[in-house]
């Protein structure tokens, strides 16, 4: 792979643009997210180091569920040089305690949140064919799990909803 150039490129710096769309369904261009983000951690206090966000720009590149291992061998090839498992756990632990990346459990992968910059209950359909996922806010799923939460007296920090299938496009194309 050629070395990059040192020179600045072309491309202006992405500006963050907070969504304003609410059935985007979290599309956006990575650029942006990550943008976004750096700046939701810049606000926060955080540093985003230039290593978590390698991290966070590869899952948003990636455009589906990673795994820990996949990453680690993104970073060694796009930097030649050897990555420990610990330092993409520890960055993946940083990323979501800042609430910008879920992890799927089902898959025992990783997603880029696509709002960090509002409070929802991250709700991903995951597709088992092609593995994409995409995320969905439905504000009836949080009200609901509020009020179940609610009558068990239950404190809930973080919500995260998997839901397994298939996506439009492998349904389509699978044999009836
Ligand atoms: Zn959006
Ligand atoms: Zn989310
Ligand atoms: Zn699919």
């Amino acid at each position: 792979m050629p070395r990059k150039a040192t020179q600045a490129t072309t491309e202006p710096p992405a500006r963050p643009r907070p969504c304003a769309d609410p059935d985007c369904r979290g599309r956006h261009a990575p650029r942006e997210r990550v943008a976004l983000a750096v700046s939701i951690c810049e606000g926060r206090g955080e540093r985003m180091t230039a290593f978590r966000r390698r991290i966070l720009e590869l899952l948003w590149e990636s455009g589906r569920p990673t795994g820990a291992y996949e990453l680690i061998e993104a970073v060694e090839r796009g930097e030649s040089r050897r990555v420990g498992p610990p330092t993409v756990y520890r960055a993946l632990e940083f990323l979501m305690a800042q609430g910008l990346v879920s992890r799927i459990e089902s898959l025992n992968a990783y997603v880029p949140c696509a709002h960090p910059e509002r409070d929802h209950d991250c709700l991903f359909f995951i597709c088992r064919g092609c593995r994409a996922s995409v995320e969905l806010e439905d504000p009836r799923i949080g009200g609901l799990l509020a009020e179940d939460a609610a009558l068990l007296g239950f404190v809930a920090t973080r919500r995260t909803v998997e839901v397994e299938g298939m996506c439009a496009r492998c349904a389509e194309a699978a044999p009836a």
